[in-house]
C-alpha cells in the first residue's frame, strides 16, 4: 500500500455503527498532545480553560450586537521540499490561505450546506490569516520560505521546525503563526498547543493535505489547515477525543466518536437529540466538502486567546503584516546544486572525488569500493561531504561504489578507471 493511500485511511479507535470504511483525515493533535503534555503537565488544558472562562468581557457582545474587531494573524508558510513537484508555487500556497479565510469568516459557498437547525451557531471568527510582509528583521517577504531538505518522509517529531535537522527555523511565533507543509509519513496535520515552547509553536500539514491538492480522497479541498488551525487557536476535537467526551464548548452537541466520510441526515448520540452530531463542524473528521462551520463557541474560546495576557496576544503586536522596513530583494530560491551524490572526474586517473553534499547523513557512513566481478576492494570512509581518494593502484576497469543509510537509500555509482 503507498502512503499516500495509508495516510487517509480509516483506523477506527471508536466503534460507529452502520458505517462503511472511508478514508479519514487522520489528525495528530491528540497524539502529539498527549506526548508535550507529559513533558510540561502545566501547559495546556486547565491554563487554557479557565482563562476562556475568566474572559466573559471580552466574549462577542451579543448584547450590543457591535461587532468584535478583525483579529489579522501573520503566517509564514515553510514548504521544506524534496522532490521538484513538492516545491508549492505563491498561487497554489495563496488559495489555501484565502480558504482558511473564508472558512474563519463564513464566506465559503458551501455553509448553506450548515442544517437549518444548527444555523443560529455557526459563527463569522472574525479571524483572518495573511502572508507575512515583514520578516523578523522587518525585511521584505511574501511569507513563503521554501527550502530543498534531503528528508524525504516526517514524522510528528518536530524535526521539520529545526533547520538543524534538515528542516526550518521557526520565525518568532510571538510574532507569526508558523506553518511547515511536508511529507508527513502518519498523519494529515498536527498543531502545537497554545503555550508550548516558541520553536515548536506552530501547525504541521502533510503536503497531501495542504491546498487544492486534487486527490479526490475526500480531503482534497483545503480543510485541513482550517481544522488544524482551530486546534492552535486552543479548540479540541468536537468529540473531545473520548467515547462522548467534552470540548470544552458550550454549544456544540456532544457525540459519541468523531465522523468518518460524509454523512447526511441527523444521526444521534451519546443524548443529542433532536438534532443530533453537528459532524460538519471544521472540529470534525469529516471529509472536506461536508465540514462548513465553526460555532460560537468555538469562536469564543478562540478570540479568547487574543485578549490582555492571553496565549495568543502577543500576535496582535507583530509587524509581520506592517510594510517592511528594508525593501532589499530576498535572495533568490535557489534548489542546491544538484540532488543526488556527484562524482568526478569520471573517467579517473588518480584521485576521484565524491561530494555527498546534497545530505549530510552520509557522514559517518563507509562507502564499499567494488570491482566489475563484484569483489569488495576496500571500504572507504565518509568523514565529511566531500570524501578523495586515490584510485592511482586500480587496474584500468569499471568499479563501483556503494553504500546505505537508515532512511534506506542506497548509493550506487559506476567509475571508470583509465
Ligand atoms: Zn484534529
Amino acid at each position: 500500500m503507498n502512503q499516500s493511500v495509508r495516510k487517509y485511511l480509516l483506523v477506527s479507535l471508536f466503534s460507529v455503527a452502520g458505517l462503511n470504511i472511508h478514508a479519514q483525515r487522520s489528525c495528530g493533535f491528540q497524539e502529539y498532545a498527549v506526548e508535550r503534555l507529559k513533558k510540561n503537565p502545566s501547559l495546556y488544558h486547565e491554563r487554557l480553560i479557565n482563562f476562556a472562562e475568566q474572559n466573559e468581557t471580552l466574549r462577542t457582545d451579543s448584547v450590543s450586537g457591535a461587532e468584535p474587531p478583525v483579529i489579522q494573524i501573520p503566517v509564514v508558510v515553510h514548504v521544506l521540499y524534496h522532490f521538484p513537484y513538492e516545491k508549492l508555487s505563491d498561487s497554489y500556497i495563496m488559495r489555501q490561505i484565502e480558504i482558511l479565510n473564508e472558512c474563519f469568516r463564513r464566506k465559503n459557498a458551501d455553509t448553506v450546506n450548515t442544517p437549518q437547525y444548527f444555523r443560529p451557531l455557526a459563527a463569522d471568527c472574525r479571524i483572518e490569516f495573511h502572508l507575512a510582509k515583514s520578516d523578523p528583521r522587518r525585511r521584505s517577504t511574501q511569507g513563503i520560505v521554501r527550502k530543498y531538505t534531503p528528508v524525504k518522509y516526517w514524522n510528528n517529531d518536530d524535526k521539520m521546525k529545526f533547520s538543524a535537522s534538515m528542516g526550518s527555523d521557526a520565525w518568532d511565533s510571538k510574532s507569526y503563526l508558523n506553518i511547515w507543509v511536508c511529507n508527513l509519513e502518519r498523519t494529515a496535520g498536527y498543531s502545537s498547543l497554545p503555550g508550548d515552547h516558541p520553536a515548536l509553536d506552530g501547525i504541521v500539514i502533510d503536503m497531501e493535505a495542504f491546498g487544492l491538492t486534487g486527490l479526490n480522497n475526500g480531503y482534497d479541498l483545503g480543510k485541513t489547515l482550517v481544522h488544524e488551525a482551530g486546534h492552535w487557536l486552543g479548540l479540541k476535537h468536537i468529540w473531545g477525543d473520548r467515547y462522548c467526551g467534552d470540548d470544552d464548548v458550550q454549544d456544540t452537541p456532544k457525540q459519541s466518536g468523531y465522523t468518518v466520510g460524509c454523512p447526511t441526515g441527523i444521526r444521534v448520540s451519546c443524548g443529542n437529540a433532536p438534532y443530533g452530531d453537528m459532524y460538519m463542524n471544521y472540529m470534525d473528521l469529516t471529509h472536506d466538502a461536508c465540514v462548513n462551520l465553526f460555532t460560537k463557541g468555538q469562536m469564543e474560546k478562540m478570540r479568547s486567546l487574543f485578549t490582555p495576557g492571553g496565549l495568543r496576544s502577543s500576535l496582535l503586536q507583530s509587524k509581520g503584516l506592517e510594510p517592511p522596513l528594508y525593501s532589499e530583494i530576498p535572495l533568490p530560491e535557489e534548489d542546491p546544486k544538484w540532488l543526488y551524490p556527484q562524482l568526478f572526474p569520471n573517467p579517473a586517473y588518480d584521485v576521484i572525488h565524491l561530494d555527498l553534499t546534497y545530505d549530510s547523513r552520509w557522514t559517518g557512513k563507509t562507502i564499499q569500493l567494488i570491482n566489475s566481478n563484484g569483489r569488495l576492494l576496500s571500504l572507504i570512509p565518509v568523514r565529511s561531504s566531500l570524501v578523495s581518494f586515490s584510485v592511482k593502484h586500480l587496474p584500468a576497469g569499471v568499479y563501483f561504489l556503494r553504500s546505505r543509510k537508515e532512511d534506506g537509500e542506497t548509493l550506487q555509482i559506476r567509475f571508470v578507471k583509465q
